[in-house]
């Protein structure tokens, strides 16, 4: 995501000539009191001889010193923007960024979008990965005098590949100054990866951190991981409150994740009322990225949410794992910046040694890597094989990405860009899901699927089931229903949500969760908005299902399965897979499928279903496809010879 968004300050402040507001003036003063006090203050001057002297610095600091919120602001003092330039910083996290921008306007007391200003995008960060937003990025950074890698430690994927493409315009643009902003970790490895370039250390200012395990492994309830998770904990903690009454302090009861509306983020930071105390759940979005000041206690269940990538089968997932030992430090970090603090671990003294691994592998070691391809492709990077990677992705990896845009029609078999690809690049989702969105102008359904692919992005998240309402949200759910698959019944979904006009009353009615259609609302503006760009004219097929289903079909032929006794198998790998219960087709099982993404809770499940005829599979992709393996021989009834389906297959 993180190349989506940029802090860019430019120009030099505009004399504001204020009357004396006593009041905004002692904001001002208190801010600047504050800045000052920040631990990275005292070495202002060292920091701005050392960027002066060196082109590539690696500055490692404790969260919270100010790495993020002052270096720009510095450089801005010093005069780095001379001449218009820009002074680019970085952020892997949408939420941190915005955060951080607001925050730096702030203290500088300007309006968000002069100086300061969010160089992103059209994209939410339910579609992460962005092409044309990188390189609305790459011509942030051609017009910086600094460029300031934050977050370094986070080793997001696209961190990792910045890493990459800067070191390369560093060496032809000798005017360029390079800063690697890191939490207190793995700084060496930057240092090296830059040519050896020093490191700049601002000590940290910490109190003590008592840290507690547990004699046994402790599960929270719910575990807090992820979002809905995190509201379900608020909820919870707010319920046991409620029925304490008066007998404790107030508890402000805060969650922050990355997808929470940015009105609600910013109450995190809100000074907590005298007498009260203050809860924040979060995800680890609080591990490093943000700074909550005044923590004191952190309660550490010891778990990640990691994506990892399976690159026999193409299967991404999402797996719950011990975090790394590193952040578990980080974690345990939060409680100790304005006091002595303590630092609850839910996992046993044994476990944190011997369980935990020492560092997280960097995402570009367990993600798909399609997406990837496709930008760098598209920048006129061709060979990958030979890209400077800090850690280059697994070979089989990168061939596999390599391949799948090759079956999509992105590269030709030289493995260059095609026309098609150059298109599929501007879109910021992934290559299946832009495939299907630029086969959906031949079908002339370009209308319903932005929507599919909206609805699609917002991932499981529609439909609402209470626990003390399970029949009713069933039964609301089941109104939704049309034939033809899941994808439809999204489609309709969001139809009649926007014929309610919108209707906050209508989700509640239904069962269905606002927030998730308004980030659906939101990803669909975005991506209609780059239909332009592409030529992709809106049309609808005005409630014909047929070419719905053959553009998701285009996208998503990788995917195909066909019925086999007692469940499904993947055409291509033989694997055998269920329909999910939740799915609108789970009772039909019709014999060709498409699924959109693969699970694993008790078994292997494809969730997001659409019925399709097998001989669309020889007309969306007749070079992937033979026509012998497509025969629907295998029907229900026959019985079938052992290792058929493999020799069919070939
Ligand atoms: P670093 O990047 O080194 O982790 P930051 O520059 O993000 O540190 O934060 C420095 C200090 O600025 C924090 O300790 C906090 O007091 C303050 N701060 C940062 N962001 C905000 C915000 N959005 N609201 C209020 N205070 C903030
Ligand atoms: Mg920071």
């Amino acid at each position: 995501d993180f190349v989506t968004t940029a802090i860019t300050m430019k120009g030099t402040r505009s004399e504001k000539d204020a009357p004396a507001l006593s009041q905004a003036e002692m904001k001002k003063q208190s801010m600047q009191e504050v800045r000052r006090s920040l631990p990275i203050f005292p070495y202002r001057e060292d920091l701005l001889a050392a960027i002066n002297k060196h082109q590539i610095l690696v500055i490692e600091g404790e969260t919270g010193s100010g790495k993020t919120t002052q270096i720009p602001q510095y450089l801005l003092e010093d005069g780095y923007t001379k001449g218009g330039m820009k002074i680019g910083c970085t952020q892997p996290r949408r939420v941190a960024a915005m955060s951080v921008a607001a925050r730096v306007a702030e203290e500088m007391s300007v309006k968000l979008g002069n100086e300061v200003s969010l160089v992103h995008d059209c994209y939410t960060n339910t579609l992460s990965v962005t092409v044309p937003s990188s390189r609305l990025k790459l011509s942030v950074l051609l017009s910086s005098s600094v460029i300031i890698i934050d977050e370094a430690h986070e080793r997001t994927l696209h961190t990792d590949i910045l890493f990459g493409l800067i070191k390369d315009i560093a060496r032809f643009r000798s005017d360029l100054k390079v800063l690697v902003a890191s939490a207190t970790l793995d700084t060496e490895r930057f240092s090296c990866f830059f040519d050896d370039a020093p490191v700049f250390r601002i000590p940290g200012r910490r109190f003590p951190v008592d840290i507690f395990y547990t004699k046994v492994r402790l599960y929270l309830n719910p575990c807090v991981l992820v979002c809905e998770e995190i509201e379900a904990c608020c909820e919870l903690l707010q319920e046991r409150c409620r029925r304490l009454g008066s007998k404790i302090a107030e508890l402000l009861v805060l969650p922050i994740y990355a997808n929470l509306p940015s009105d609600m983020q910013a109450k995190i930071f809100n000074p907590t009322p005298p007498g009260a105390r203050k809860v924040v759940v979060a995800t680890n979005i609080a591990e490093t990225s943000l700074t909550i000041d005044g923590i004191i206690y952190v309660i550490d269940p010891g778990f990640c949410k990691q994506k990892s990538y399976n690159a026999r089968t193409g299967m991404e997932s999402l797996i719950v794992t011990p975090c790394s030992r590193a952040s578990a430090n980080q974690r345990a970090g939060r409680a100790g910046r304005v006091a002595a603090g303590k630092c609850f671990r839910l996992y046993t003294a044994w476990a944190y040694k011997h369980e935990m691994e020492e560092t997280t592998v960097p995402e570009i070691q367990r993600t798909n890597l399609g997406n990837v391809v496709l930008l760098l492709k598209s920048l006129g990077i061709n060979d990958l094989i030979h890209f400077d990677f800090m850690d280059p992705p697994p070979h089989e990896t990168l061939v596999l990405a390599l391949e799948q845009l090759y079956a999509l029609g992105a590269l030709n078999h030289l493995g260059e860009l095609t026309k098609l690809g150059r298109r599929m690049a501007e879109l910021p989702v992934d290559p299946m899901l832009s495939k299907m969105i630029l086969a959906s102008e031949q079908y002339k359904c370009s209308e319903e699927v932005l929507t599919i692919a909206a609805m699609l992005s917002v991932n499981n998240s529609i439909f609402y089931r209470p626990k003390d309402k399970v029949v009713h949200a069933d039964n609301a759910r089941m109104n939704f229903v049309v034939p033809g698959g899941d994808h439809l019944v999204l489609l309709n979904v969001y139809n009649q949500w926007v014929e309610s006009g919108y209707s906050t009353q209508w989700c509640y009615e239904n069962f269905i969760q606002f927030r998730s259609m308004r980030r659906a609302r939101d990803v669909r503006d975005q991506l209609e908005g780059l239909m332009d760009r592409i030529e992709v004219e809106v049309v609808s097929c005005q409630g014909d299902s047929v070419p719905v289903r053959k553009a998701v079909t285009a996208g998503y032929f990788y995917h195909t399965a066909r019925l086999s006794k007692g469940g499904y198998k993947t055409v291509k790998h033989q694997q055998t897979v269920y329909v999910h219960p939740n799915s609108s087709l789970f009772e039909e099982q019709p014999r060709w499928l498409i699924y959109h993404e693969l699970v694993f809770t008790t078994k292997e499940f494809m969730r997001q279903v659409i019925e399709i005829e097998s001989g669309w599979l020889l007309e969306v992709a007749p070079h992937y496809y033979k026509s012998k393996e497509l025969e629907d021989s295998s029907s229900k009834k026959m019985p079938r010879k052992q290792g058929k389906t493999k020799e069919e297959l070939g």
